[in-house]
């Protein structure tokens, strides 16, 4: 038997090659072909794997260990089917027979019999892996070859495994190798079972052969086989069987030992392990991925459970996103993104009213509740009592008129000629409002003079007047503020008594004044009317207890009452923020008493009374109706006009007070927000309406004249040009006043307060200028000026002539020019003109030369001609007319 071996090459390559499918990477594949006796001959394929690790004596002689003769068995995995296999690969090739082989012997790698047959085994020694060797060996050679083989052979096995575990220890893919061993298994199950008859079959065949031709075994290998068979290490009786299992063992054991190998591995971490792992995912799992996925699941949950609650949410006049977010139990963010969806940009901190509110609402499907906030007002003021509780009280005066005509002077005459009984000498001191005491009667008088003040404390809903002494000077009668008082008087149905004041001048003409009066619908008695008057000089005290007894008079007919014996109700006269008392307020009892211990509310601030304080520094007890009196102890300083009223406890207090300060705020926002608008409002505006804005710091001695301050330069506005005030405030000017009004650009008002050093350190750092006053008048009128300096000026246009085109020029240099004649008015350089053609005005512009022959001449008079050109422009026709124009810009005034 011989084998001959075809090369690596595919071009010898045979049909039993076509059949292995599967390549190992490290190895290379040949067929063989083995020649038997009886002339048959087969194909088997060789496979050579390459060495990883050669060792040192191998060096030269890889064929021994790395070539392997596997039959048809095609992938090394396989285990047992080594040997048997070869039949398999004989099995196609067989139906050639070439060489004489008696025994359908195939070629089985390990086993040692068939391995000595296999004449290549030592080829692979020989340089070239030439074909044919004869099988004439003698029996000393064939036993050396023998043992050299069966020596090769357990090298062979030995670097079989070594070059496995090498092989192994590349990390070959782990699909790969499933995929191998699948396959492994499934041909192993497969060629076990062929195996199985396989051998049967054979072991049948050798016996007979055996039997029949003793003599002819030596050259038929079998006897080969047998007397090889005590050498070996298989059992005597498995002369057939132990080439399939010796060849098997190490292929059987592969794919258990690699399973091994794999659990082992899997201990240590590989770029293999690490990349395709699948437990390692469940592993590496951090926990802080754990709490994310906890915390999503509860979100979900958490999510579920709050869509299916709907809630009665309650709406107030106005609220806040947040809170309606929180009312609803949703995420204010939510409720942001339903209004983006509306196109509306809004912020949580926004607020919207109780119809869109409840449009929300609705949407996130919960149902509402509408309440009006004002609610918590209720049974606050204007409790009704019982007129068998009711008692006289004194009168409250306000003193109102044209300026200057003695207002103040006469609050201090009678002030200071009527103190309350046994306070004479006291230090007065300005709260905005005293008493003075008459034949045992008591008068109330405010002290914030002018009607502004009093029509302030009216836009407050407070009614604190109960009457109104019109001061008119007997030498200046009746003017303008004094008919604004008038009005102001009768609006509120308030009784006014005139005080004719400055008798003692010489130039007074009371009688003039009664007159005018009349004018105004005011009858004073002496002309038949009912209004009380009284000539008064406030210089010399003349006729004050008249004044006061007129007061008394017509209190009596109005027949004031109170009841002293309740929770007291009032109105703020004056709030101001003293440094050592902290806010206080000036406050006129309306009804009831007010006891120092009383919690009270006033306007957006409560407070516990600290102390009531009378206009002379006196500390009271009690404040009874109509009596002025500073209180301490507010929160903040509630606002002029704000009505008070005393309550059961400091909740109540906090509760009405939160809700006039959200009150205001909203107010304020709403106003801020018509004011600002969008910037698109804000440019259309600019542009469409060219409103000039006026903006002003306005700090004033108290919150009274600063209000009146507001009023007056509020109708100064006009659709062109209006005062805008920045910021209002009771106090001195401040540093924070400055720096607003630098940021604010406004200008910065005092009245009757200074700035303080370092105010007017800034100021005059950075350039801002402080004007002080102390009459509201002067300073309205400043105002005003300064305002009227941002009106645009009134362009006011004059004809001058007209002159028509007799014939155009060209001239070098100069361009086209007009020779006309002035056919009406005249023609002045430096003047408008405009280029009229057929009434339709084509250009306008001005001159650039205006001729009279040679000569630049300033005017041509009519009927003269002369030559004109225009600046910047040469479309002239002849037939033209140039009209000329004069401009001039007249300043206005509000
Ligand atoms: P108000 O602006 O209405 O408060 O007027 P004032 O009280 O400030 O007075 C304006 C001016 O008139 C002051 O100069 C006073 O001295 C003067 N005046 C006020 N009352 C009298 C008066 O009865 N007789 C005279 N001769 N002058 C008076």
């Amino acid at each position: 038997m011989s084998d001959s071996k075809s090369g690596d090459d595919n071009t010898l390559s045979v049909t039993p090659k076509k059949t292995l499918t599967l390549k190992r990477p490290g190895s290379e594949q040949g067929t063989v072909r083995q020649n038997f006796s009886h002339g048959r001959t087969k194909q088997v394929v060789v496979e050579t794997k390459k060495r990883k690790f050669s060792m040192p004596g191998d060096k030269h002689e890889p064929t021994p260990t790395a070539q392997t003769v596997f039959a048809p068995k095609p992938q090394p995995a396989a285990p047992a089917p080594a040997a048997p296999v070869a039949p398999v690969a004989a099995a196609p090739v067989a139906p050639t027979p070439v060489a004489a082989a008696p025994a359908p012997r195939p070629a089985p790698t390990p086993a040692p019999a068939p391995v000595a047959k296999e004449a290549p085994r030592p080829a692979p020694r020989q340089p070239e892996r030439s074909g044919m060797v004869l099988n004439s060996l003698s029996r000393s050679e064939m036993d050396a070859r023998r043992r050299a083989l069966e020596g090769s052979v357990a090298r062979e096995q030995e670097d079989r495994a070594r070059a496995a575990e090498d092989a192994r220890r590349r990390a070959e893919e782990d699909e790969r190798r499933r995929k191998e061993r699948e396959d492994s298994a499934r041909r192993q199950a497969e060629e076990e079972a062929r195996l199985k008859t396989e051998a049967e079959s054979r072991r049948r065949a050798e016996d007979e052969a055996r039997r029949r031709a003793p003599a002819a075994a030596l050259e038929a290998n079998v006897p080969d086989e047998v007397e090889a068979k005590p050498k070996g290490r298989v059992g005597p009786g498995a002369a057939t069987a132990s080439p399939i299992r010796r060849v098997a063992t190490p292929e059987i054991a592969r794919p258990a030992k690699t399973k091994t190998e794999d659990d082992r591995r899997r201990g240590k971490l590989t770029l293999n392990t690490a990349l395709s792992s699948a437990d390692g995912d469940a592993r590496s799992r951090s926990l802080s991925a754990m709490r994310r996925r906890q915390e999503k699941f509860k979100r979900a949950m958490h999510q579920e459970t709050r869509e299916k609650i709907v809630r009665e949410v309650i709406l107030p006049e106005t609220i806040t996103i947040q809170e309606l977010a929180q009312r609803m139990s949703e995420r204010a963010v939510e409720v942001v993104k339903f209004f983006m969806k509306q196109g509306q940009m809004l912020k949580p901190g926004d607020v919207i009213d109780a119809d869109t509110a409840e449009l929300v609402a609705g949407e996130f499907g919960h149902t509402v509740r509408r309440v009006a906030e004002s609610d918590i007002e209720e049974g606050l003021f204007d409790i009704a009592d019982h007129s068998t509780t009711l008692v006289s009280r004194p009168p409250v005066v306000t003193i109102m008129g044209h300026v200057d005509h003695g207002k103040t002077s006469l609050l201090d005459a009678i002030r200071n000629a009527n103190v309350v009984s046994g306070e004479a000498g006291g230090i007065t001191q300005h709260i905005g409002a005293y008493q003075v005491e008459k034949n045992g009667q008591k008068i109330t008088f405010i002290d914030t003079p002018g009607h502004a003040a009093f029509t302030a404390m009216r836009a407050r809903g407070a009614q604190a007047t109960d009457i109104a002494i019109l001061v008119v000077a007997a030498d200046d009668s009746v003017m303008p503020q004094t008919i604004e008082s008038i009005s102001h008087a009768k609006a509120a149905g308030v009784p006014i008594i005139v005080a004719i004041n400055k008798i003692d001048k010489p130039s007074a003409n009371a009688q003039k004044v009664r007159t005018e009066l009349l004018r105004h619908e005011v009858f004073v008695e002496s002309m038949g009317g009912e209004v009380l008057d009284v000539e008064v000089s406030a210089k010399n005290g003349t006729n004050l207890d008249k004044l006061l007894e007129a007061i008394l008079l017509q209190a009596e007919v109005l027949d004031l009452k109170a009841n002293p014996d309740r929770t007291a109700e009032g109105v703020v006269i004056e709030a101001k923020l003293d440094k050592g008392r902290g806010p206080v307020a000036t406050v006129l009892v309306q009804t009831g008493t007010l006891l120092p211990g009383d919690i009270l509310v006033a306007g957006d601030q409560w407070g516990r009374v600290r102390a009531l304080v009378d206009d002379r520094g006196n500390r009271l007890e009690e404040a009874p109706p109509s009596m002025p009196v500073e209180i301490l102890g507010l929160q903040g300083t509630p606002q002029a006009g704000d009505r008070f009223a005393v309550v059961n406890n400091e909740a109540r207090a906090r509760e009405i007070t939160e809700y006039r300060q959200r009150l205001a705020r909203d107010k304020a926002v709403a106003k801020h927000a018509t004011q600002r608008g969008s910037l698109e409002q804000m440019m259309s505006q600019l542009q469409s309406s060219g409103l000039k804005e006026f903006p002003l710091i306005i700090k004033g001695d108290v919150q009274g004249s600063v209000e009146a301050i507001i009023a007056a330069l509020d109708k100064l506005g006009t659709d062109e040009v209006r005062a805008r005030i920045v910021h209002s405030g009771a106090g001195a000017i401040t540093e924070s006043d400055v720096t607003l009004a630098e940021t604010s650009g406004a200008a910065i008002i005092g009245f009757n307060v200074r700035a303080n050093a370092q105010a007017r350190h800034a100021a005059e750092q950075q350039g801002i200028e402080i004007r002080y006053y102390n009459i509201i008048y002067s300073l309205v009128d400043d105002i005003k000026d300064a305002m009227s300096g941002l009106l645009s000026p009134e362009r006011r246009e004059t004809f001058i002539g007209n002159a028509e085109i007799l014939e155009v020029f060209n001239i070098t240099k100069t361009g086209k020019v007009a020779g006309c004649r002035v056919t009406e008015g005249k023609v002045e350089r430096g003047a408008g003109v405009r280029l009229i053609r057929d009434n339709v005005v084509i250009h306008e512009g001005t001159l650039k030369t205006l001729k009279r022959f040679k000569d630049e001449v300033s005017e041509v008079p009519v009927g003269q001609e002369c030559g004109m050109a225009f600046q910047n422009y040469e479309d002239m026709r002849q037939g033209d007319i140039i009209e000329c124009f004069r401009v001039e810009m007249i300043t206005r005034r509000l």
